[in-house]
């Protein structure tokens, strides 16, 4: 990745770089019911995200992908955070997620570890690459809903 790192202590929490160190959920699963990927081109992030999705509930996440600290640890404290939720559970805290970093509302509680990502609210380039893993979680949430999925 070429972009240099901004070194600012809000943007590297102590929480995002274990994710990004010791990233949870990574890998593929066996045989996922919906599959989404997305990148964001400004920065060379990219998350591939398997979900397995029954009667409406996310029963298993796994990612793989590449790009800077945010968008991976993003990732990894999203797979935590929205396992064993329902599709409109999920699609709330996805919504959370999205008013505190775009519109810098505080931190809703349904948010939990991931009000960690606070401080990317102040950079508006690094935000994409912290709402990528969501953007791509809500794509594959949406082929979920769908009736050609089913
Ligand atoms: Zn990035």
């Amino acid at each position: 990745m070429a972009i240099a790192e901004p070194q600012f202590d809000d943007l590297y929490r102590e929480v995002i770089i274990d994710h990004f160190r010791k990233p949870r959920n990574r890998g593929t699963l066996p045989a996922p019911t919906q599959h989404a990927e997305g990148m964001n081109p400004v920065c060379g992030d990219e998350i591939m995200l398997d979900l397995d999705v029954a009667s409406g509930t996310i029963t298993a996440l796994a990612f793989t992908g590449q790009g800077c600290s945010i968008s991976q640890s993003s990732a990894s404290m999203m797979t935590e955070r929205v396992a064993g939720r329902t599709i409109s559970e999920a699609e709330q805290i996805a919504d959370a997620v999205s008013a505190m970093l775009v519109d810098g509302a505080d931190p809703a509680a349904e948010i939990g570890h991931l009000e960690a990502l606070q401080g990317v609210a102040k950079f508006p380039v690094r935000v994409k690459c912290a709402l990528l893993a969501w953007k791509v979680l809500r794509e594959g949430l949406d082929q979920a809903k769908s009736p050609a999925a089913v």
